[in-house]
């Protein structure tokens, strides 16, 4: 499933081949996503020139002077920049056509994707309003942290994926996070010092920003690519390493499952 820093690289991959360009057309060969694709993508888009495209949490946004173009990947969506002439494959489900007949096409096999259009303030969309501050921005810091976490009993786990209180920590960088942090992943939040939960602000912001970091190195594989650009692999520490011996002391991985996500920790690492 496409992470926080999978969406961040399709950002940076697919902004520099899109922006500025005028739309001229829009092919919708499946509407049916997770929710029907907005009709004004096909009657108010086309005409329109992109101004920027920008992500936020895992939504991708494609700003025009009259509206937004709101993308999200869902569990398996894509998106590359190619010859409008080229054949569409299965699954690519939308053609965004620019008028030097290159297009933005979008692939979903399991269509749990979104494309919407708001012509609102950004901010105020329903997807929008209620997020939390972005992972790597100042704005997610330990003032805006430690009340939250104060103010629930429930599992840190539980807390750090709560995209109302911070966005784009998915289950793989929560669980690797928290052993960057040595903080047990079913601590209640509200029992945990300050001082560790500086710890897991700059675990979070490591772990996210090093990912983005390694999506850089397949940035043209966005354009002209034949497959699928290149999500790329992390070095993980206890994510889908059950049973295998921490890194840090050899101790046997454990797995158990929080608020019905498998979660994976070192019980001599974390408490
Ligand atoms: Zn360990």
């Amino acid at each position: 499933m496409p992470e926080l820093p999978e969406v961040e690289t399709t950002c940076r991959g697919i902004a520099p081949h899109i922006e500025g360009k005028l739309v001229t057309g829009v092919i919708v060969r499946q509407k049916q996503l997770r929710w029907p694709i907005s009709p004004e993508i096909s009657t108010i888009l086309p005409g329109l020139r992109i101004n920027n495209v920008t992500r936020r949490a895992k939504y991708l946004l494609i700003n025009t002077d009259k509206g937004t173009l709101i993308i999200h990947l869902g569990m398996s969506g894509s998106l590359r920049v190619i010859d409008a002439g080229i054949s569409p494959e299965k699954h690519e489900h939308v053609d965004i056509i620019f008028g030097d007949n290159t297009c933005l096409r979008y692939k979903d096999p399991r269509r749990f994707g979104c494309l919407l259009w708001t012509s609102a303030t950004i901010n105020e969309h329903k997807l929008i309003r209620l997020l939390g501050p972005e992972p790597l921005s100042d704005a997610f810091d330990i003032d805006d942290f430690y009340p939250k976490a104060k103010a629930k009993k429930a599992p840190i786990k539980s807390l750090i994926m709560d995209g109302r209180v911070v966005v784009g920590v998915g289950n793989i960088y929560a669980s690797e996070a928290l052993f960057q942090a040595g903080i047990h992943p079913k601590r209640a939040a509200n029992n945990i010092s300050k001082k560790r939960l500086k710890k897991l602000i700059v675990a979070i912001k490591e772990i996210l920003a090093k990912a983005i970091e390694q999506g850089g190195t397949t940035l043209k594989d966005f354009v002209n690519s034949e497959g699928k650009p290149g999500y790329f692999q992390q070095t993980l520490n206890v994510y889908g390493r059950a049973n295998k011996l921490c890194n840090t002391c050899s101790t046997p991985i454990k797995q158990i499952t929080i608020a019905q996500r498998s979660s994976f920790y070192c019980h001599r690492c974390q408490h």
